[in-house]
């Protein structure tokens, strides 16, 4: 069982890098941001009740997002492992992670922590663009070819998320240092968090997080 909690800013790469490991290690990638923009596009109540707080680039409130992750969690595909990636954000979702996972007999097993200086964030911040189909992001300085996605056969139009403006992303930043950082020490604590420099090459994080990854898993005999 792999249960890979994937900890870091927003735009240090977490959701590229569970996209890769996902493939790999043939578990679901479980994004609570994609959850939100899936239910704010089909207009869900639970959408619209996000929406606001993620405009201003504050967190949905704990009741809402656990129950939504929860629900995620219980289906047939996570019974060989997962991978969460913008979950749990505050200490009070990570306690309500690990009652969760105690209720549905699954455990996490490593917490790699991506590591991103603030500055290189808010570049990569500025640059992305993300596909409306499938959630891929790119990095492009100006305009997106138009092509669109090139992420295997989609060919979904890229945009500009709305909380990716610079104001909403300074907001995030803080978000993250306020309420988030605070795991970083919560996983310490418990021997799951394995610290990767997240600056290094996309190709290069990925090959970093398999090493731990499955090296976590030689020494723990899984
Ligand atoms: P992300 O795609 O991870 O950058 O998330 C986009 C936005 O969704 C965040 O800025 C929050 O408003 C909201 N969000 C995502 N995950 C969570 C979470 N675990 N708790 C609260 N809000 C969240
Ligand atoms: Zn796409």
């Amino acid at each position: 069982m792999h249960g890979i909690v994937l900890l870091g800013a927003p735009g240090a790469g977490k959701g590229t890098q569970a996209v890769l490991l996902s493939k790999v290690l043939k578990i679901p990638h479980i994004s609570s941001g994609d959850l939100f923009r899936e239910n704010i596009k089909n207009q869900t109540e639970l959408g619209v009740l996000a929406k606001s707080y993620i405009d201003r680039g504050e967190l949905v409130p704990d009741p809402i997002t656990v129950g939504m992750v929860r629900q995620r969690l219980s289906a047939p595909d996570c019974e060989r492992g997962f991978i969460l990636d913008g979950f749990p954000r505050t200490i009070a979702q990570a306690d309500a992670l690990d009652e969760l996972l105690r209720e549905l007999n699954k455990q996490i097993t490593i917490v790699p922590w991506i590591r991103v200086r603030e500055h290189m964030l808010l570049e990569r911040l500025s640059h992305r663009w993300t596909c409306r189909d499938c959630g891929a992001v790119f990095a492009y300085e100006s305009l997106p070819p138009r092509e669109g996605c090139k992420k295997d056969v989609c060919t979904g139009m890229l945009y500009r998320r709305e909380d990716d403006t610079p104001e909403v992303q300074a907001r995030r930043i803080r978000v993250y240092e306020e309420q988030t950082a605070p795991l970083i020490d919560y996983y310490r604590d418990r021997g799951l968090l394995v610290e990767i420099n997240g600056e290094h090459t996309i190709e290069y994080v990925h090959h970093l997080l398999r090493q731990v990854i499955l090296g976590a898993e030689a020494v723990q005999g899984r």
